[in-house]
């Protein structure tokens, strides 16, 4: 899951389940919770109303009256569910039961984890060591991103995917972010121009700010799997051999490293 889906998700529960209490907890398995036990977590949660739910980094985080929070890692492969009105498997991984809405989490592959945290500790979850930006953040600005970019070398792609200019971000939005920057992800990062590093920290920002606006706000179904497909027409990302939407040449989609890329070898140098 990409940052704006994760985003996504943290604007819908946060227009949906704002102002309910928890009914209810249940977790399948102990390794899903960290810094509590389950008594715990529910000692402090259980009748509370929540106040609001953010996106931190990657953690969707849902802060209760009294001063907890509750910190979701969603792994790639895990999944959020909204169930309405309805009784939920008892299969699920974890569940809050927030009366006729139940929130649940299938953790599949094993590494999505919850944390019991205070809302003032926040800031100190864990984040990943690569040292990236959050492209949808405060703190993704050019002179932050251009000193980012200065200590990187070799691909742009592989760079990117790394999460150590820019995190949360798969081989979908590196590619169309590419695309609309006009830079060959096969290039050198120390063979770009300033130019070029502007129009892709533009780019980066404006295509993941410009997902989560056309995601916008789930609407609530009976058994909801909170996902959401890309919104806009792909431009390269896995359409190889198709014709540029622009300028009708083949796409490409080579190897870089461990992962594919696709790009219009005319649109992009
Ligand atoms: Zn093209």
């Amino acid at each position: 899951m990409e940052l704006p889906e994760i985003e996504a998700i943290a604007r819908t529960l946060n227009a949906k389940l704002c102002r309910r209490n928890v009914k209810g907890i249940r977790l399948a398995s102990k390794i899903l919770l960290r810094g509590a036990s389950g008594k715990h977590l529910l000692d402090e949660l259980s009748g509370k109303s929540l106040k609001r739910v953010e996106r931190f980094a990657r953690y969707i985080v849902m802060c209760f009256e009294g001063g907890n929070a509750l910190a979701l890692y969603l792994a790639s492969g895990g999944q959020m569910l909204l169930y309405l009105g309805e009784k939920a498997p008892a299969s699920l991984s974890a569940r809050l039961d927030f009366g006729n809405i139940i929130l649940a989490l299938r953790s599949q592959g094993g590494s999505s984890y919850l944390i019991l945290i205070k809302e003032r500790e926040i800031e100190e979850l864990p984040v990943s060591r690569s040292g990236g930006l959050d492209p949808l953040g405060r703190d993704y600005s050019w002179p932050a991103f251009s000193f980012a970019l200065a200590k990187q070398k070799g691909r742009i792609k592989e760079r990117l995917l790394s999460g150590g200019l820019v995190f949360g971000l798969g081989s979908l939005y590196c590619d169309e972010a590419l695309f609309r920057a006009r830079i060959d992800p096969g290039r050198k990062i120390e063979r770009t121009s300033l130019d070029e590093r502007k129009d892709l920290f533009h780019c980066i920002r404006d295509l993941t700010t410009e997902a989560v606006e056309a995601y916008g706000i789930l609407e609530l179904a009976p058994k909801q799997k909170m996902s959401w497909t890309f919104p806009f027409p792909l431009y390269v990302y896995r359409r190889r051999s198709a014709a540029c939407l622009k300028c009708k040449t083949k796409i490409k989609g080579i190897k870089l490293g461990r992962q594919y890329a696709y790009y219009c070898p005319y649109c992009q140098k």
